[in-house]
């Protein structure tokens, strides 16, 4: 993490963030309250605690946004900067973050419920992210186009207008960060709507933003509930766009209710991911590699490696060390550097991952290890492995998004190949083998937007991030990200 002074003492500069007052929206640059007057609570999953009261947004409140940033696109003090101030914008705000970086990481920990080091990792991807795009405005080119010699055609790119974005409730600041700021790099202007699990950070970060001098109205946070004020973005007539990250199922109804206004839309929705273990692997390194696919962030990550391939002929020894490893595993709170896995976010997702302990033993496979709470308070559960899973089993069709995984015998490369690809998930997939052609030849043949060879859970800003089938659609993050934020316009002028 990028170094940082901080003068007081961040758990009390943490607490005394949380007990300020009530959180409220940013719209055009000020924080106010919901028109209706409304709260709700963010609790601490790993306490079951109240930590914040967060006033809570309706569609009038989104209206209001929204209006304030299509104003905000269209006013001279942001429709007019160079590109130059957007990058110095970009900086500043990467370097907001940087300077608050342990606050930041504190605040999504007793949010979120994941360790403090994946807290400061997910920080550390939104510098990344806002530095990444603050060497993008100087780079937005058209072309020039060879049409016939009494005519000239040039392409300009440009901002789509107003952007919605909405974020789940895992790596909050992150997602958020992966957002906000291409919006602001290609010249948009964005109303952001956080987890209404999770928004300390996005709102944290919507004052650094503030303090960053960025004007008012470029960006915009509504807090509140999916169903109400994710809607109502996502119906709005003056949205350009909707950047989704979420499950698919919410993810399909955007793409549905955005038809009708015909906005442009990126979704990046769930998975269901490979970890192909072959024979020849760093044993060690991808042992490794499939306990933390299934245990960082308990599981609850859009890329976790929640089925994992192992080659038959060491199916059983490489399941018995997955399973000793799974059994050492210290689960509590994240604040505790000694915890190897923190708690579930959610009571619901804490709920619905229980259910998948009898589906499993019910169509036959074999649990292994954990299946039960390891606390009775927090939504605390043991990292959980099954054996002897078919990949036709919902343990392996269904995304759980919880510490479970799947552990899959297969014969040969073919074989590994096919069932990897028998999901209707596309988002990722890892592969661990010292076997240079085969691990191209398997990269090659998967169906998901980001394969990683002898490794794991590498998000680099430069890289473009997307899911193939019913993981998403559109590209995040890298050189693609400019097809996201902007559009194109072709000028023809005959001589
Ligand atoms: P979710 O789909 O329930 O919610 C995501 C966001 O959408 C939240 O802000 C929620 O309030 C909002 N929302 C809910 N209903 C809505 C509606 N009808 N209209 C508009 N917005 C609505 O997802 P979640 O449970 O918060 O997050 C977990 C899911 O996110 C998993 O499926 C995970 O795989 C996925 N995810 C994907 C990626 C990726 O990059 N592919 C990254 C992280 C998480």
């Amino acid at each position: 993490m990028e170094n940082l002074q901080q003068t007081k003492n961040v758990d009390q500069l943490v607490l005394d963030y949380l007990n300020r007052d009530t959180k409220k929206l940013l719209i055009n640059g000020k924080w106010v309250p919901s028109i209706s007057g409304n709260t709700f609570e963010s609790i601490n999953p790993a306490t079951e605690e109240v930590i914040a009261t967060i006033f809570e947004g309706g569609k009038a409140d989104i209206d209001l946004a929204v209006e304030a940033a299509q104003r905000a696109f269209e006013r001279a003090d942001w429709a007019n900067i160079t590109a130059h101030q957007r990058e110095v914008y970009l900086h500043k705000i990467a370097d907001l973050i940087a300077q608050n970086a342990q606050e930041l990481a504190l605040l999504e920990t007793l949010d979120n419920g994941m360790s403090l080091s994946t807290s400061a990792w997910l920080v550390q991807g939104a510098i990344d992210t806002f530095r990444y795009y603050a060497g993008w405005p100087t780079k937005i080119y058209g072309k020039t186009n060879p049409t016939d010699g009494g005519s000239f055609n040039y392409t300009l790119r440009e901002p789509l207008g107003v952007c919605g974005a909405i974020v789940p409730w895992n790596g909050p600041i992150q997602s958020v960060a992966w957002k906000i700021a291409p919006a602001i790099a290609f010249g948009n202007t964005i109303v952001v709507k956080p987890s209404s699990f999770t928004s300390l950070t996005c709102i944290r970060l919507g004052e650094l933003i503030v303090e960053s001098g960025l004007p008012a109205g470029v960006v915009n946070i509504v807090t509140g509930q999916g169903s109400v004020v994710g809607s109502a973005l996502v119906e709005h007539s003056n949205v350009a766009k909707i950047a989704f990250t979420g499950s698919t199922p919410v993810g399909k109804g955007i793409l549905k209710s955005t038809a009708d206004t015909m906005k442009k839309v990126t979704l990046e929705l769930g998975g269901k991911s490979a970890n192909i273990i072959f024979p020849d692997a760093d044993m060690d390194k991808a042992i490794a590699g499939a306990l933390t696919g299934f245990t960082a962030g308990a599981g609850q990550g859009c890329v976790a490696g929640s089925r994992v391939f192992i080659h038959e002929k060491i199916y059983e020894e490489v399941s018995a060390k997955i399973i000793e490893l799974a059994n050492k595993v210290v689960v509590g709170p994240g604040t505790d550097p000694a915890n190897g896995m923190g708690p579930i976010t959610t009571k619901g997702q804490f709920e619905k991952i229980q259910t998948y302990f009898e589906i499993g033993i019910k169509d036959g496979a074999t649990l292994a290890a954990g299946g039960e709470r390891s606390s009775t308070k927090g939504y605390f559960l043991r990292p959980t492995v099954f054996t002897n899973v078919k990949n036709g089993m919902r343990l392996a069709q269904e995304e759980i998004f919880g510490p479970v995984v799947a552990l899959i015998p297969f014969k040969d490369e073919n074989d590994v190949v096919f069932q990897a690809n028998d999901t209707e998930f596309g988002l990722a997939a890892m592969v661990w083998t010292k076997d240079i052609n085969r691990a191209h030849q398997v990269a090659k043949a998967m169906k998901a937007g980001t394969v990683w060879i002898n490794t794991l859970f590498e998000l680099d800003p430069i890289t473009p991030f997307g899911g193939y089938k019913q993981s998403g659609l559109g590209r995040e993050l890298g050189a693609e990200s400019i097809d996201a934020y902007t559009q194109i316009k072709s000028v023809v002028v005959r001589f």
